[in-house]
């Protein structure tokens, strides 16, 4: 089940340039990065309520990030729904008729396990579930 939506990922060609304008524009703070290799990205969390904002800075351009940016420019990149079954709730989808771009979930940034719908199933919202790792 579906129990919120836990962050909003956003792409930026640079965490170093994008961070400022999150803390002294609109003041929040910047809690945490990390460099997800697998995913070719450097990520950074800010807290805003219950939900995050996932900064998401390309570390090539070939990476899936990199040809995002290439491809709309910056902006609003993924959706990322926490559920309390990964498993069951990537099946759900699959049964829907859902394109899946990860059957089986990957451990992504913040020690979370996380899968995503390919956006041409999910109405142009590249959709990501994420559970804590088990
Ligand atoms: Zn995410």
């Amino acid at each position: 089940m579906i129990t919120r939506i836990d962050h909003l990922g956003i792409a930026v060609r640079s965490l170093d340039v994008a961070i400022p304008y999150y803390e002294k524009a609109l003041g929040l703070k910047c809690e945490h990065r990390e460099e997800v290799a697998s995913q070719q990205v450097r990520t950074a969390f800010f807290n805003c309520g219950e939900v995050h904002l996932e900064l998401l800075e390309p570390m090539s351009p070939d990476s899936p990030v990199g040809k995002f940016i290439e491809k709309n420019g910056e902006g609003i990149h993924h959706v990322a729904f926490a559920t309390d079954n990964l498993t069951g709730q990537l099946q759900q989808a699959a049964d829907a008729g859902v394109k899946l771009i990860h059957a089986t979930p990957f451990e992504g940034a913040a020690g979370k396990m996380v899968a995503f719908l390919h956006p041409k199933s999910t109405f142009g919202v590249l959709t990501e579930f994420c559970a804590p790792k088990a």
